[in-house]
């Protein structure tokens, strides 16, 4: 029982960490109970996920529609229209 109290502790530690960087907190609260001080260990260690956590991606508007949309967009999400590659 005790084992099972601090796994689920150092799982909640794990998810933290996790998402943190990026990474989705119920799944390694679940690791991180499972695995224990390796999936710590892990955390402590593991790259930051590209998408979220290294800032905002840049946004320009979409020269058809005027929504905003990713700066390396090729196409308009919105509006579907081809987006020319313009210099930032
Ligand atoms: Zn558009």
């Amino acid at each position: 029982m005790r084992i099972f109290i601090i796994n689920l502790l150092i799982g909640l530690l794990v998810a933290t960490i996790a998402q943190s960087k990026g990474h989705s907190f119920s799944k390694w609260l679940i690791n991180g109970a499972i695995l224990g001080p390796f999936a710590l260990l892990y955390s402590i260690f593991m790259p930051r996920k590209k998408q979220r956590s290294s800032g905002q991606k840049k946004q320009i508007n979409c020269p058809h529609c005027n929504k905003m949309i990713e700066v390396d967009a090729t196409r308009c999400p919105y509006c579907e229209k081809k987006i020319d590659i313009i210099d930032v």
